[in-house]
């Protein structure tokens, strides 16, 4: 089955009383044994029978196994946030004195546990260019645990080579392992590209519309010490498992994730087009047009359609301030691949916390806006996005 029929009809394990179709969200927190020795085998790991909803639920089993069933993986785990996947795949592979070999251009939660969390533990963040693999063999050494990177990253759009990368990665016999919340792994094999580990926020395309909070590490079982950590260490002892509603919330989601991503590609790459010449607009980051830097290699990892972020600079930050004040229809807010479109400002919001020098080291432009396209008429979100375009830069064009 293709990937999408395999993200609608995975049966789950165990029919309910009811032979329900969906399946039940179950709202336990225990479960109830027979006897002492299906208890014993069940706490112990002999069997696969829940005992306590931290770290087994059904309903977040029925999901792991859907992600599991379509991307061919050895082990999918479910976290309650991006944020809690990223650490526990982190915290399952560094110890004190190892180093992990990433970039400056990362979310910005992800540079604070990598900068400033994991530093606490021990552990050094070695951040080069990803796109430049001198560069990047010239930071690995023997106590490097891994290479991590996002696979196109958020705002600056930057696409590295995963092929690549992972030629390095085996050389070394280090794990690569790739945040692709912004590609959905209905969209290309993470095995085949070389991937070791994918990490999710399935808080952006699979929850289906900005439902749920939801994080997964998509595991292909090529480094079993690490995989144990996982599940054994980082779910048990963290406490980060994902919630059964978030699951059943999810589960819907990856039935819908394929056709919202085809629509919401189709209208990123018309409305990128048309905003390339828009005036007032200086740049247009989106790896869908052709004559973006990154066309060509995005295109061969990930398939043609671009995905729903696009970003765009205007002449100065106060053309930013105007533009996100004018929006009418398209919402003012943070997340990515909401059913609705969103626009935000990253360097006054998301990064604002950040000093102005780490901003610069991490690229965040002043001058860049982000978008999230959302399902609505294409046309509508340019319509929008126009007018508060011209609004923004009108001061800069005075008519006499
Ligand atoms: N990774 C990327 C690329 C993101 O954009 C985000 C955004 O929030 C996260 C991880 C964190 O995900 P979550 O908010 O689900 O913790």
């Amino acid at each position: 089955m293709k990937k999408e029929s395999r993200a609608i009809n995975s049966p789950y394990q165990r029919r309910d009383v009811y032979d329900a179709l969906q399946m039940p969200v179950y709202h336990t927190l225990a479960y109830e044994f027979d006897d002492a020795d299906t208890m014993a085998d069940a706490f112990c790991g002999r069997s696969d029978a829940p005992d306590y909803s931290r770290v087994l639920n059904p309903t977040v089993t029925h999901f792991e196994q859907r992600v599991r069933e379509i991307t061919d993986a050895y082990e999918v785990s479910a976290f309650s946030s991006g944020m809690a996947a990223i650490s526990a795949m982190l915290f399952s592979t560094a110890s004190a004195g190892k180093n992990i070999v990433s970039s400056r251009h990362l979310f910005g939660n992800t540079f604070l546990l990598l900068t400033q969390t994991l530093k606490r533990f021990g552990v050094e963040a070695r951040l080069c260019d990803l796109t430049d693999i001198e560069d990047v063999k010239a930071n690995i050494d023997s106590d490097t645990c891994c290479i991590f990177l996002e696979s196109v990253t958020n705002p600056q759009m930057e696409v590295a080579d995963v092929r690549l990368l992972s030629g390095v990665a085996k050389e070394h016999g280090i794990p690569l392992i790739a945040d692709t919340t912004v590609v959905p792994f209905t969209q290309f094999d993470g095995r085949e590209t070389g991937l070791d580990f994918q990490v999710v926020s399935t808080t952006k395309y699979v929850s289906g519309g900005a439902t749920s909070l939801g994080g997964i590490i998509i595991d292909y079982g090529n480094f079993p010490a690490v995989s144990q950590l996982i599940k054994k260490d980082s779910v048990f002892n963290f406490g980060g498992y994902m919630t059964p509603h978030a699951a059943y919330m999810q589960t819907l989601g990856l039935e819908t994730l394929k056709v919202r991503y085809d629509r919401q590609s189709g209208s990123a790459l018309e409305i990128a087009r048309r905003l390339v010449s828009t005036p007032g607009v200086v740049k247009v980051g989106y790896p869908g047009l052709e004559d973006n830097p990154w066309h060509e290699t995005f295109k061969s990892l990930y398939g043609d359609q671009g995905g729903a972020m696009v970003t765009f600079d205007l002449p100065d930050a106060e053309c930013c301030r105007r533009f996100i004040n004018a929006l009418r229809m398209v919402h003012r807010a943070t997340n990515l691949f909401d059913n609705r479109s969103l626009a935000i400002h990253p360097a006054s919001t998301i990064f604002g916390p950040l000093s102005p020098e780490t901003r610069q080291y991490m690229d965040i432009a002043d001058t860049t806006i982000r978008l999230s396209i959302g399902l609505e008429d294409p046309g509508d979100i340019y319509d929008d996005l126009r007018q508060a375009i011209e609004k923004a830069v009108e001061p800069l064009n005075p008519v006499c």
